[in-house]
């Protein structure tokens, strides 16, 4: 099949969070398969002082789209995914591109993702490039299924082309004022558009893929049922029931190429699931790395997390303070995020220095370490579409305590005393945190129980190679 896969963060390029894991994995395994995938992307700033072949794509050069009153030059690279021949198409445009961060609160924020929108279809079009699938993640893209039906429904090039919506967090929508509207584009798209959302003056890109995509999936089964209630939807819920097709939930998969303990080249030594011996010696660097001072029978607890609301923090807040006290044990914390829990993370640095230690940044090789020197990772999320570092612990024979929602219920299940891989807690207060916890914690001094849950944990397998081909399965019914 011919895909074109749209996204706005592919790693190794450009990641904030699990969308660029699977913007990369997904189409490297589809590609892997024999399927022609042109994955396309923005050419930010702050990539390119990273060093990617690139090579100009002839017939995209110096192109220029009208935006309502804007007009904007953009040109398109090639690369490709690094050990693979899988292409990426990278969407140049300095003056919308050129900033700090991927997102930003700037003004002109939807036009930064219109144009990629835009720069992909008419990348396609010079490039010839017919493509049966057009693939689109998240909110930054989630205007190209009325785009292909309606701007770019003149060109026959897309007259056979087929839109797949992947909802990777529905928590964040691309919710726009009316005043955008012009800056979208051309042709009749307004009189397609969800006109209560127009009557209350803003414009939802999300609920408009919803609405006009041929296929949505989210990523994870369980996640696919709960955006369907008023509960999880955030609102979207009845455009997603209103879809006749209703929602396909495919968990993410993991690329083990780059997370598998027994190959890992950031980590001081390599372990497997037949000798655990390596992982003593990565926890010793994750101790000293993290200047914790505690023996090596303490157990360590690892986070690795964006710092919002949707990661359970606050359940932390109210919680990490009496289990430190109370208990023996270490935490480990890396993340980035929003104010009041970088806060609360450093002023708990500060009250226990020698058993919490907190990095306020974005750091991969610490986030390696920390997967294979933990005893145990939290992720106690008040909603997690898929989560992908419970699925990294479980590789790395790191027991899981994580929140029964999400792809978190998907891939962890409760150790009952014989079978399981993890810690799973339903309610989303307190006292089930703390349970969770303290189950965890009791049960590490039972050696021969948390053999067997790290055993089992590191036994499961969610290679993509699997995922992949429910996606060409969800691609052949895209009708
Ligand atoms: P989300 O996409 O909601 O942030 P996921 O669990 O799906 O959560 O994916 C998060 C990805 O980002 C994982 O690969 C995780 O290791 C990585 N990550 C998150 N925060 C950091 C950080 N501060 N440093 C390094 N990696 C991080």
């Amino acid at each position: 099949m011919k895909i074109a896969f749209v996204a706005s963060e592919v790693t190794p390029f450009a990641k904030t969070g699990g969308l660029a894991d699977v913007a990369a994995a997904l189409p490297r395994a589809l590609h892997a398969l024999g399927h022609e995938v042109r994955v396309f992307m923005p050419l930010y700033s702050v990539m390119t002082n990273k060093h990617y072949e690139i090579a100009a794509v002839e017939t995209a050069q110096h192109v220029t789209l009208t935006l309502g009153q804007f007009t904007y030059e953009f040109s398109v690279f090639s690369t490709t995914l690094p050990d693979s021949t899988l292409q990426i198409f990278l969407i140049d445009c300095p003056e919308l591109y050129s900033r700090p961060f991927l997102y930003t609160y700037d003004a002109d924020e939807h036009r930064r993702f219109i144009l990629l929108q835009r720069a992909a279809l008419e990348a396609c079009q010079r490039m010839q490039f017919s493509p049966e699938i057009i693939h689109c993640n998240d909110w930054h893209t989630a205007l190209l299924p009325l785009m292909i039906k309606t701007s770019y429904g003149w060109d026959r090039l897309f007259q056979s082309t087929r839109s797949v919506l992947s909802i990777h967090n529905i928590g964040y929508q691309g919710q726009f004022g009316v005043h955008t509207l012009g800056d979208i584009g051309i042709g009749d798209i307004v009189t397609h558009m969800y006109s209560p959302d127009l009557a209350s003056g803003h414009i939802n890109w999300m609920r408009e893929g919803i609405r006009h995509a041929h296929s949505v999936s989210t990523v994870s089964p369980t996640y696919a049922k709960e955006i369907c209630t008023p509960g999880g939807g955030h609102g979207m819920d009845v455009s997603l029931r209103q879809r006749a097709r209703g929602v396909v939930g495919i968990l993410n998969g993991v690329d083990y190429d780059s997370w598998n303990p027994e190959t890992d080249d950031t980590l001081p030594v390599h372990y497997s699931i037949k000798s655990l011996q390596g992982k003593r010696h990565c926890k010793q660097a994750l101790l000293t790395r993290s200047e914790l001072h505690v023996d090596m029978e303490t157990p360590v607890i690892g986070i690795i997390s964006r710092l919002a609301m949707q990661k359970g923090i606050d359940l932390l807040i109210d919680s990490l303070p009496q289990l430190l006290s109370t208990r023996d044990f270490a935490l480990c914390v890396l993340g980035t995020g929003e104010t009041q829990y970088v806060s609360f993370f450093t002023a708990l640095a500060n009250q226990f220095p020698d058993r919490v230690y907190f990095e306020n940044g974005y750091d991969e090789a610490l986030a390696h370490l920390i997967e294979a020197g933990a005893d145990m990772f939290l992720m106690p999320s008040l909603y997690e579409p898929c989560g992908l570092n419970q699925m990294y612990s479980l590789k790395y024979g790191t027991v899981p305590i994580v929140r029964k929602t999400g792809g978190l219920a998907d891939s962890v299940q409760l150790w009952n005393g014989q079978s399981g891989t993890g810690i799973v807690f339903d309610h989303y207060d307190v006292p089930a945190v703390l349970w969770a916890v303290n189950t965890a914690l009791d049960l590490f001094k039972d050696n021969i129980a948390w053999q067997s849950i790290i055993r089992n944990g590191m036994a499961m397998n969610f290679s993509w190679e699997q995922q992949a081909l429910q996606y060409v399965e969800l691609y052949k019914q895209t009708g």
